[in-house]
């Protein structure tokens, strides 16, 4: 969209930039300094001279991009940098991961990075939150149902200019309680227990997994972790998060147990020997997928699954526009997604609206997924999950 000379955020070749603070959102080119909303792979990438993100990332951003010189910062705390006012705030889409606020000579944008706010349950009214500092911990008795449970959860800051992904940007997409995705998914290992069959559960090894882990009913079997998801699971508990117990297969002694257990691993592990390794006495394991794309009936198809759980760390449809109404920004640039119908709508609401070119792509979500948007763009499988 066309930049005027005030603009907090404009895009360049190398990523989101902020002129006023000579610095990057997210960049996916190497740069000198880069704020970092979350540790997923196409939002934290390599190369950067200095990062800053958020303390609760910390420990995910190290395990996964090894010596790099990070300035943590607490959920709301200010830092100065020549005259723009940066904080971070909870998106409620990962550990750790943040909306981008910046202030500078009167003037208020927020990039939300990618977050999540389902509109299946309230979430209480985020429109009041203009003060960071009021936002609820995570364990809150105003937690609401609907957040994810891995996570701070998102916080609606106000702003002039809201920066909004739009990954599942489509009315297709509403997301269905999560208690209900939770019950569906332990009543499906609950009766493959019960046929004397391991359940495989996939989904991408940072976040997705850890949200399952979460949800699991630990009464009704072992559950056991692939070895690229339990790092993460020690990066959640460390940062105080509740996971129920995890085993990796190599430490289960008696293979015959595996028969009740649910193996967590991802999307890659597919017909792996790993995989394999689950089916006891002939009975091959059953298998799942959990995704946001698994709404599509396609997706589910290609991916050869016995089942497909909508679960997703995205906003959904509703999600998307009440975050958006909660910001009382009047203008809006849409990133990934289907920027077209976002703006679209957007527009439709009287507020002005555009879209940024990124190179951020749902590899999270997707996981080795080939899925066609409607809108044209293509999400690539992801190359760097480890096979075993
Ligand atoms: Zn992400
Ligand atoms: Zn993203």
């Amino acid at each position: 969209m066309t930049a005027t000379p005030s603009d907090l955020v404009i895009e360049r070749p190398a990523g989101l930039y902020c002129p006023a603070g000579d610095f990057y959102i997210d960049p996916w080119r190497p740069v000198d300094r880069a704020v970092i909303t979350h540790a997923h792979a196409d939002h934290a990438r390599t190369g950067h001279a200095h990062y800053l993100a958020t303390a609760r990332s910390e420990g995910v951003l190290r395990a996964r991009l090894g010596a790099i010189t990070l300035q943590p910062l607490a959920y709301g705390e200010v830092v100065v940098h020549r005259g723009v006012r940066i904080s971070l705030h909870p998106a409620g889409h990962v550990l750790g991961s943040a909306q981008v606020r910046l202030e500078h000579a009167g003037r208020v944008w927020v990039a939300s990075g990618d977050y999540f706010v389902s509109g299946a349950g309230a979430t209480g009214d985020a429109g009041s939150a203009g003060d960071s500092s009021a936002a609820g911990g995570v364990d809150g008795e105003a937690r609401a149902l609907e957040d994810n449970l891995t996570c701070d959860p998102f916080e609606a800051v106000r702003c002039d200019c809201f920066i909004t992904e739009s990954t599942f940007g489509l009315p297709i997409y509403r997301w269905r309680p999560q208690r209900e995705v939770y019950a569906d998914i332990n009543a499906w290992w609950s009766a493959n227990a019960d046929a004397g069959r391991a359940s495989l559960l996939m989904g991408y090894s940072f976040g997705k997994a850890q949200r399952l882990l979460a949800g699991l009913d630990e009464s009704i079997g072992p559950i056991v972790v692939h070895s690229a998801v339990e790092p993460l699971n020690r990066a959640y508990r460390a940062a105080g998060i509740r996971l129920p117990a995890t085993t990796l297969l190599g430490d289960v002694a008696d293979k015959s147990s595996l028969r009740r257990a649910i193996a967590v691993g991802p999307p890659s592990v597919q017909g792996s020997s790993w995989a394999k390794a689950f089916t006891v006495d002939g009975a091959e394991a059953s298998e799942a997928f959990a995704s946001g794309w698994m709404q599509l009936r396609g997706a589910r198809r290609r991916r050869a699954v016995d089942r497909g759980f909508v679960l997703s760390d995205h906003a959904d449809w509703p999600g998307l526009q009440r975050a958006i109404a909660a910001t009382g920004a009047e203008r809006v640039i849409v990133t990934h997604g289907y920027e077209a119908v976002m703006v679209r709508w957007l527009e439709q609401q009287g507020l002005q609206a555009g879209a940024f070119r990124t190179e951020y792509g749902d590899r999270d979500e997707a996981s080795g997924e080939i899925e066609s948007a409607p809108s044209g763009q293509t999400i690539e499988p992801r190359a760097d999950v480890p096979a075993d």
